[in-house]
């Protein structure tokens, strides 16, 4: 089936397999995916583009994910906690620079209990009416339940990779079963949920992405971030070459064929490995992008994968100069 075909039979009832879905990601039929995906999202969303902040607020964690800078046998990395406060703080001045969402992220850091997570939350909530999405990976079916309670709007948890022997490979502290009940409990508890995958992982093949696109749509999430695989020096995966961008690309179409309401972000990671091709996903089915609002001393070190980091921060200036550029792009910041 050819992308506009297969969208009009997904709108029809019509419930897709690997099968399906993997002539989507081929050469021959990107043209075709890319103007598909890009009507849908106009259809949706017009020319808004979302803006979200994002801050990381803790660098520690207890996991060993392999292509991931953070996990916690990187010893060459120091390691900083935000003072809860200090979190407050930041996302009130996001919150009167214009941002309307924060995401909270951070490695998974028992540190910061149900309890003292909720309470930031809530007192976030107690003085701007800015939306929280939290991203602090697999807790307790309770925490997400007091983080719900506590004002917690949406959470996003990655998934990374749908097929079971490649998450085995890359997570020796979890597992995909696990992930997925969260995500699905995630879903049951009423937060907006999001999950995601990376591409380019080693043993990824069109038929993983297959299996990928299908787990986001039987959560089914809201938001769906998909990046490239970028190889971080401190990680066993250091010398696997990084994913394909355009790859990239073409999975955020498939996306949005499947997910057609998702929000879909263009991500810091082809941003990183390809910024022409941040820019095209916007006409390929993106409707959202995430600025940072982390203090500089902590963005050089939050190190998920090697990337510029910034030097200074301006709130304030940095969303009117991405504003600035998504005009440029024809798009309309929302
Ligand atoms: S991917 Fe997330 S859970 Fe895994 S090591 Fe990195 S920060 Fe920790």
């Amino acid at each position: 089936m050819r992308p506009a075909e297969f969208y009009k039979a997904v709108q029809n009832g019509f419930s897709p397999g690997e099968k399906d879905i993997v002539p989507l990601l081929s050469d021959e039929n990107e043209k075709e995916l890319f103007d598909t995906a890009d009507r849908v999202k106009r259809a949706i969303f017009g020319d808004e583009i979302r803006i979200r902040a994002i801050l990381e607020f803790s660098n520690y964690c207890r996991r060993q994910c392999a292509y991931c800078g953070l996990n916690c046998k990187n010893t060459a990395l120091s390691r900083y906690r935000m003072e809860p406060e200090e979190i407050v703080t930041q996302t009130v001045k996001a919150w009167e620079a214009g941002y309307q969402t924060i995401v909270l992220q951070s490695g998974e850091d028992p540190f910061y209990t149900g309890e003292l997570l909720s309470e930031i939350v809530r007192e976030i909530k107690g003085r701007c009416p800015i939306a929280v999405t939290l991203s602090v990976g697999e807790r307790d079916f309770e925490d997400y339940k007091q983080f719900r309670n506590a004002g917690a709007d949406r959470y996003l948890l990655k998934h990374e990779t749908a097929d079971p022997a490649i998450y085995a490979s890359l997570h020796p502290c979890g597992t995909l079963e696990n992930r997925v009940a969260c995500l699905k409990e995630l879903k049951r508890l009423g937060y907006e949920t999001g999950s995601g995958f990376m591409i380019g992982l080693p043993g990824q093949t069109a038929q993983t992405i297959a299996k990928d696109l299908l787990l986001l749509r039987s959560i089914p999430c809201d938001m769906a971030g998909i990046g490239p695989f970028i190889p971080h020096p401190q990680t066993s995966l250091k010398d696997h070459p990084a994913g394909s961008s355009r790859m990239t690309v073409r999975a955020v179409a498939a996306a949005r064929l499947l997910l057609p309401s998702a929000n879909l972000p263009a991500t810091t990671a082809l941003e990183v490995l390809d910024s022409t091709e941040r820019r095209h996903v916007f006409s390929c089915g993106a409707n959202v992008i995430m600025k940072k609002v982390t203090p500089p001393e902590f963005q050089q070190l939050y190190d998920i994968y090697p990337s510029d980091k910034p030097l200074e921060l301006d709130i304030p200036k940095d969303r009117i100069k991405l504003e600035e550029q998504l005009r440029s792009l024809g798009l309309t910041p929302c």
